[in-house]
């Protein structure tokens, strides 16, 4: 329990802070006012009669920093999320956007963080008897049932159940510019938190999917066509870019296989305008 954020003050709160902020609270939960707030009122209470007695205040101080100091050795890092997103040619050329839907872990908003909730009390760990430490063949260890902090949460935060973090769907809509081939686009913050706020990023992978007519190499467009006497005498065949335009392309009197038709500036485009070419090679 936090008697800090009960009484709803700054941890370096003056005496008179936490006076005033106790009257104020106590006002709106006494039980004479406000039947329902009894055990509020009890929480406040007791808030007030430890952080108004310099002493009491003092003790619980140091032992939330204790706490707050092992926290530190065990706490876990930020991690990085990494999608896949597949995308067309044409949504490369021409640019697209994307929803994306994903999970990741943040900061409990009912606990802040701190795991802790009203009635949330630490008890001494059985296994280790409070020490932290446990010996394994005579070498002492810290003690895995609390992982080195010697006591252990009963009745933690109900919404994270203690970790300081919940699982939380994000929708994000991304803009992948026109030009893009493979690439990462990486979103700071928007990874994995911790339970003190760190937070990784989120990497997002372009894949281009297979074209049903086109393969890219560099910036060139290649495509096989098999050559018919239709196409023969009609002397022209018709291809498409990727903004779907549809393109005539002569064909040369003396075409036979193994010739390579070249559409200039007809190929993919990146972003900062180099562009590649059509090669429709004749089989
Ligand atoms: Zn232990
Ligand atoms: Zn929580």
């Amino acid at each position: 329990m936090d008697y800090y954020r009960i009484l709803g003050v700054p941890k370096n709160a003056t005496q008179e802070q936490i006076k005033q902020a106790f009257r104020e609270k106590a006002k709106k939960y006494h039980p004479d006012v406000n039947p329902e707030g009894g055990q509020i009122f009890k929480k406040i209470l007791e808030a007030y009669e430890t952080l108004s007695d310099p002493k009491k205040r003092k003790a619980y101080d140091s032992q939330n920093k204790t706490y707050s100091t092992l926290k530190e050795i065990f706490k876990e890092k930020p991690s990085d999320i990494k999608l896949d997103v597949y995308i067309t040619l044409e949504e490369a050329y021409n640019g697209t956007e994307r929803w994306l839907s994903y999970d990741r872990k943040v900061v409990c908003s009912t606990c802040e963080g701190e795991g802790l909730y009203d009635n949330s009390q630490f008890i001494p760990c059985k296994k280790c008897k409070g020490s932290g430490l446990v010996e394994i063949l005579g070498i002492k260890t810290i003690c895995f049932e609390c992982k080195g902090k010697g006591e252990k949460l009963i009745n933690p935060c109900p919404q994270c159940e203690g970790k300081g973090t919940v699982e939380k769907t994000e929708n994000l809509k991304i803009t992948i510019p026109s030009g893009t081939k493979e690439k990462v686009f990486v979103y700071k913050g928007l990874g994995n938190e911790t339970s003190f706020g760190d937070s990784g990023d989120l990497l997002v992978k372009i894949h281009l999917k297979n074209h049903p007519f086109y393969t890219l190499k560099g910036l060139d467009l290649i495509c096989k066509l098999s050559l018919t006497k239709e196409i023969i005498e009609r002397g022209y065949i018709t291809v498409y870019n990727l903004k779907g335009e549809k393109l005539k392309v002569k064909l040369p009197p003396d075409i036979q296989e193994g010739y390579i038709l070249r559409v200039k500036g007809e190929g993919f485009k990146t972003s900062d305008g180099k562009i590649g070419d059509i090669l429709i090679k004749i089989n």
